[in-house]
């Protein structure tokens, strides 16, 4: 597998491979992507496995096997301590659980010491609730306008990514970020890279369709229609003719996914089509 690897990276080809677990296919490839003097992300489904590889699998590499290789690990934003936010939310720490307060004196200690702002570093319970006021999502980075900027956590990580010739990411954020090089936006959050080599890849469809597909609902068709309704509050000219067009969306709607249930039940139903659709859909994102 190694051959066949470093081959499709010196003939720049595709290369599909499969391998029981733990006949050491990931060393198969990193060695290969480490010694192609190209810039390789590495994309995996799992966090244990992004874990092997970060932790193990790398370590290796470089201090037992003298590979001469820059490696960084790159994890969405979220997972990041926020300058900014943090010390907004320390001038009063108010928490969404009560539980919850007692972490904060570790947290606090912690963002002051740490170098990566990374949260694993902590042993957090995963569903904590006050990392949310601790780190930023796309909508809430204020990015470059954001006084913290250059010594956020989130910018270094970047900034490491971008000299790294390994780059170790997840399916989500690979494909976050082919969206946004692929959207209008042309907005980037990894670096240029040569290569990328998916792990794990029979969860690539289903984080593809996420950021690529497109998903209706009945839900959504009923808010169009009250959006609607509402947009025309104060035009009382137009509000007759608004009423007879979402009524009339409503019942089009009513009509397409009473299709597409009746279609599902005479096929015997879909894996992914069936969850998001019915009559009265639940809101699906
Ligand atoms: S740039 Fe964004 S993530 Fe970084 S400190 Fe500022 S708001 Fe937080």
């Amino acid at each position: 597998m190694a051959r066949a690897v470093e081959r499709a990276l010196r003939e720049r080809r595709y290369l599909v491979a499969e391998a029981g677990t733990g006949t050491g296919k990931t060393l198969a490839y990193l060695v290969p992507a480490a010694l192609s003097g190209r810039r390789v992300i590495v994309s995996t489904a799992t966090k244990t496995l992004q874990e092997q590889i970060w932790g193990k699998d790398i370590p290796l590499l470089r201090e037992r096997c003298g590979l001469d290789f820059a490696a960084a690990y790159l994890k969405g934003r979220s997972n990041y301590y926020c300058l900014a936010r943090g010390a907004e939310f320390a001038r009063a720490p108010t928490f969404a659980a009560r539980e919850e307060a007692a972490l904060w004196p570790v947290i606090e200690a912690w963002s002051r010491a740490t170098e990566t702002g990374d949260r694993s570093e902590l042993d957090l319970p995963d569903q904590l609730h006050t990392w949310k006021d601790l780190s930023a999502t796309a909508e809430t980075c204020t990015g470059r306008e954001c006084e913290r900027y250059e010594d956020c956590f989130v910018t270094r990580a970047r900034a490491l990514a971008g000299q790294s010739d390994v780059l170790l990411v997840n399916h989500h954020l690979f494909f976050a970020d082919l969206a946004m090089r692929t959207s209008r936006a042309g907005v980037e959050i990894l670096p240029d890279y040569d290569v990328v080599i998916f792990d794990e890849a029979h969860a690539l469809e289903e984080v593809a369709t996420e950021y690529f597909g497109l998903q209706v609902s009945s839900y959504r068709v009923d808010e169009l229609g009250r959006d609607a309704l509402r947009a025309v509050g104060d035009r009382p000219d137009l509000a007759s003719m608004m009423r007879d067009a979402t009524g009339e969306l409503r019942r089009a709607g009513e009509r397409f996914f009473q299709a597409v249930a009746d279609g599902l039940r005479a096929g015997g139903g879909g894996a992914g089509p069936q969850r998001g659709f019915g009559a009265r859909g639940a809101p699906r994102g």
